[in-house]
């Protein structure tokens, strides 16, 4: 049989991600990755978990081991109310504001599914968190990309962006603005405050929705917590999307969607053809780990690791690549990355080929794009290695990049 012949639009455009393939690498023995961007497994509550995992398996079978409702664990609902009332400060949040799903990333081709078309517009960062454009690929809209700069999306840029859009009279196919307001994957950036109440006067004055996406929001290591644009804007402009990967377990793979009960009615019945419920043993299991544990106290050691590997990394940058006019990186406040730029020329999909060599791996920008184009950047995250393979993993890099720009005569 021709394959081929025989699959959809969106079954021929699917391809293995960049990413998936590069981190096959990162198994050579002897290697260092700063490629995964999966949370340190040392982190994980596993012992609580297994109590609870028993507990709810043998005394709520009836529930845990059931079909679910497509809305999800109402006690999940109830203590999720609570943890946004103290991660967010927001408040009066009810059950139908409310949608479990499989992971964000579940939540965000539900948002695709009920909110693009062939001829819509969605803008994105760039660079773009690459779950999000597949997802939002699956229907072929338009991408609009606003770079990223120190302080978060060029709000400059999207101003003149929709302008031009309004002018040609397409600004109502854009659907929505997606962004990841903290510790942004990959670019490590925040967007400040002023940035943040910009975006909303933007958003409101061509009244398109806001999609924020924040799964670092809780692993702040550095400065203060900004409001969140849900909290500024309120349910009918804002979309916030959260999950429990980075902050418990990505295994349980549970996300949520927190929005105007209409779109959260829509998403509902989006996901009820896709998947009918989420795992009822999974989100019990948060119910019961939320209701035991205070979320922020168990967070602690986690994040205290993660800022120690940052400042180590950091470091390494600095004491090795100080001497390389025109290389930049990001210094994040939380989350798990730190986007490395190269002076002009650099190539870092290209360069791959030498970081092979010398076992040390990343993302090349390139994987963040929306239109495979080539990029000076890299994704470098600390998260997994332990410090002195991150010290060893930049010595590593610098040598990438000397070899490769000497190669390519640009040092
Ligand atoms: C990790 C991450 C997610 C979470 O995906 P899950 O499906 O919940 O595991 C969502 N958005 C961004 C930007 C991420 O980095």
């Amino acid at each position: 049989m021709d394959l081929e012949s025989k699959l959809s639009e969106i079954g021929k455009n699917l391809r293995s991600s960049l990413i998936r393939e590069l981190l096959k690498y990162a198994s050579v023995p002897g290697s260092i990755s700063f490629g995964g961007g999966v949370p340190d497994p040392e982190t994980f509550p596993r012992h609580e978990l297994a109590e609870i995992a028993k507990e709810v398996i043998e005394k709520d079978y009836k529930y845990t081991l059931q079909y679910n409702t497509t809305e999800g664990d109402d006690e999940l609902a109830k203590q999720m109310v609570k943890l946004l009332e103290k991660a967010y400060g927001i408040t009066g949040i009810e059950r139908e504001n409310l949608l479990f799903t499989t992971g964000s990333q579940q939540a965000l081709d539900l948002i695709a599914r009920i909110f693009l078309d062939k001829d819509s517009i969605c803008i994105a960062e760039f660079p773009v968190y690459l779950g999000a454009a597949s997802a939002f690929r699956i229907n072929f809209p338009k991408f609009e990309t606003i770079p990223l700069q120190d302080d978060g999306m060029d709000v400059d840029y999207l101003e003149k962006k929709l302008k031009e859009l309004d002018e040609k009279g397409l600004v109502n196919q854009v659907k929505f603005i997606y962004t990841v307001p903290n510790f942004h994957n990959p670019a490590g950036v925040t967007m400040s405050l002023e940035k943040r109440k910009r975006l909303i006067e933007l958003a409101e004055k061509y009244d398109i929705l806001i999609l924020e996406d924040d799964p670092y929001g809780m692993l702040r290591f550095e400065g203060e917590n900004l409001p969140s644009l849900y909290k500024l804007a309120g349910p009918d402009r804002v979309v916030l999307l959260n999950t429990f990967s980075k902050i418990l377990t990505p295994g349980l793979r549970l996300g949520i969607i927190i929005g105007r009960a209409d779109i959260v009615r829509k998403a509902t019945l989006a996901k009820q053809a896709a998947d009918l419920c989420s795992p009822s043993l999974n989100q019990r299991i948060a119910a019961r780990y939320l209701e035991r544990y205070d979320l922020f106290e168990q967070l602690k050691p986690g994040i205290e690791l993660y800022r120690k590997k940052k400042n180590t990394m950091i470091k390494a940058l600095e004491e090795n690549f100080s001497d390389i006019p025109g290389a930049k990186w990001v210094n994040p406040q939380g989350g798990l990355f730190v986007w490395m730029t190269l002076p002009e020329g650099f190539d870092t999909m290209d360069m791959f080929e030498i970081a092979k060599e010398k076992k040390i791996y990343y993302i090349p920008g390139q994987a963040f794009t929306v239109d495979d184009s080539v990029s000076t950047s890299m994704r470098l995250s600390f998260c997994l290695p332990p410090e002195e393979k991150i010290i060893e993993g930049v010595k590593r890099l610098k040598e990438v990049v000397v070899e490769y720009g000497k190669k390519k005569g640009l040092i």
